[in-house]
């Protein structure tokens, strides 16, 4: 084989290696977002009952001011209760003081049933909370683990970019500025096997007197469809 062709499989392979490298870096932020659905469905979920929960505290304060109304009611009515002359006058009074009093007593179990629902909803908030720390953690695991493949990716790259440097001293200028050429139109794919008469970057079928040439000229042939540098691989060579 070629020796420049050789080279220029070694810098596919690098470029390769660079190219997928830097797709699972920039596809970090994009996993780091993914995981950030589970914690804005619990923070939505707490906003929900942080206002349900403010909402019976007014209720309560509410009803307490209620009460305390209907209390200073009954007391100005019983008050009264001396001065009153005749019987007809006293009866009507005492009715509107037993009417105030089922009132109070109605706005007291009014006032406990909002109570409880105040520990049901500090219970709920608590709950919800909880699982915003729980969420919160767990995405500060996985940042973490993707912040090491940042620096762990980014050291590949400058080794791998060390070898690239080393390697293209090598090679013809001519034959490297084609490969850069065919390397941005062909989607980081600029050098290719040739195998069962195809080419493997494009699939289009080689006709079996190139392929023929492809396997025993020391000349560098390209795919007539794409442009892709061909190489092809003995058999034996494969395992
Ligand atoms: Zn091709």
């Amino acid at each position: 084989m070629n020796e420049q062709l050789t080279f220029l499989i070694a810098l596919q392979k690098i470029d390769s290696a660079i190219l997928s490298t830097r797709l699972r870096m920039d596809a970090i932020p994009a996993a780091i977002a993914s995981h950030e659905g589970p914690l804005k469905n619990a923070e939505s979920a707490c906003e929900n009952v942080r206002q349900n929960h403010a909402e019976l505290g007014k209720k309560k304060r509410d009803k307490e001011m209620e009460i305390e109304d209907i209390k200073e009611r009954i007391s100005k009515l019983k008050q009264r209760t001396a001065g009153i002359k005749n019987n007809k006058e006293y009866q009507a009074h005492t009715k509107e003081i037993e009417k105030a009093e089922k009132e109070l007593k109605r706005s007291e179990d009014e006032l406990l049933s909002v109570m409880d629902s105040i520990e049901g909803a500090s219970k709920a908030l608590e709950i919800e909370q909880g699982r915003i720390a729980e969420e919160k953690a767990k995405i500060e695991t996985i940042k973490k683990d993707l912040e090491k493949e940042v620096v762990k990716g980014t050291e590949e790259i400058k080794k791998l970019k060390g070898e690239r440097k080393k390697l293209i001293e090598k090679i013809n200028g001519d034959l490297y500025g084609e490969y850069m050429a065919v390397l941005k139109t062909s989607r980081g794919v600029a050098v290719v096997e040739a195998k069962d008469e195809t080419c493997h970057g494009c699939d289009m079928h080689i006709p079996p007197q190139l392929f023929v040439e492809i396997k025993n000229s020391d000349e560098i042939i390209r795919c007539l469809q794409c442009r892709r540098i061909l190489y092809y691989v003995a058999p034996e060579d494969a395992k």
